[in-house]
């Protein structure tokens, strides 16, 4: 009787210490994730903190919403997997995957201590959204100026250190004017958000649409010599050539002028965006709903 209750007093004792590791490890984990917005820093530290209490080799993390694959390690065969969701938000698939199978106990603590990354990783997607707002158009749902710029000046750094090819076309509608004019500024409105997804429709997925202002698009084309980007120009400008909006009883035609430029040894933001709109408007000067090519280098 005596041991029994010697034995269960250790286990009592032990049940504390663990229960009390616990609390204190959740007060580490929640402070090491709050130090980050970042949803594959998230996902690593957590990984990290609980590695101590549920050992596992491997862990895999995919938000749809985002398009995000986070994952370290070899996939194994036992795995736990969750859905995140709070308050109707979604936070992604969490797996965490070893080769043992993982115990009663284990699942409990883990789902504990997951307790701890719901809402850093809800923080992570408002931050997100947030971002993408402010990098987003309203009226076209294309990538706005602002976001041209940070992209543009990443991806000259990455193409002149990797020296890989870099292109872009300035896309302007011919005689937008007149539209508005004609059928009024909704009439308008319709039309750019429709030329818009045209474009869209024409690009690879490492291209990118953005609205440079007005009625003047950008699109970034990584990996892109001038002959490719001469292509695709071409194909956007036939592709706004056949394109027709519907209005009320109106159908409304557009044409769009392109100029194209490509990246050189010296080129900074400003150089190379500045061909591209020299081009496009020597393409307005050649009669419009054409596409021209930057000018070539002046030999000295
Ligand atoms: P060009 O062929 O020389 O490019 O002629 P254009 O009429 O397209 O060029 P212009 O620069 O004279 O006019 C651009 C027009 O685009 C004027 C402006 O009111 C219109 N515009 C700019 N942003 C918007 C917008 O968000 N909505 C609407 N409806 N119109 C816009
Ligand atoms: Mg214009
Ligand atoms: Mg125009």
């Amino acid at each position: 009787m005596k041991k029994k209750s010697v034995n269960l007093a250790v286990v009592s004792n032990n049940t504390l210490d663990s229960r009390k590791a616990v609390s204190l490890e959740h007060y580490d984990i929640s402070s090491a994730l709050q130090t980050t917005l970042e949803f594959s820093e998230l996902i690593h530290i957590f990984s990290n903190k609980i590695q101590s209490f549920i050992p596992h080799n491997a862990f895999s993390y995919h938000n749809d919403d985002f398009n995000l694959d986070i994952s370290k390690g070899i996939t194994t065969k036992n795995s736990c997997t969750y859905a995140l969701k709070v308050e109707d938000v979604q936070l992604g698939n969490l797996k965490i995957m070893r080769n043992q199978s993982f115990s009663n106990e284990e699942i409990k603590l883990l789902e504990e201590l997951l307790c701890c990354l719901i809402y850093p990783l809800k923080n992570a997607t408002l931050y997100k959204q947030a971002l993408g707002m402010a990098y987003t158009d309203p009226l076209t749902k294309t990538y706005n100026r602002a976001a041209f710029e940070d992209s543009l000046s990443r991806e000259i750094k990455l193409a002149h250190r990797k020296s890989n090819h870099l292109s872009i076309i300035f896309f302007d509608i011919d005689h937008f004017k007149d539209i508005n004019d004609d059928y009024g500024h909704d009439c308008g409105d319709i039309a750019l958000a429709s030329a818009a997804t045209c474009i869209k429709d024409m690009l690879r997925g490492s291209d990118v649409v953005f609205r440079y202002g007005g009625e003047e698009f950008v699109i970034l084309l990584s990996d892109t010599n001038i002959d490719g980007a001469k292509k695709l120009a071409e194909r956007i400008r036939r592709s706004i050539e056949k394109h027709s909006i519907a209005y009320g009883m109106q159908i409304i035609k557009l044409t769009a002028s392109l100029g194209v430029s490509t990246l050189r040894g010296n080129d900074t933001s400003d150089s190379l965006i500045k061909r591209a709109d020299q081009a496009m408007y020597q393409a307005k000067k050649n009669g419009r709903n054409r596409v021209q090519l930057e000018s070539p280098v002046q030999l000295v």
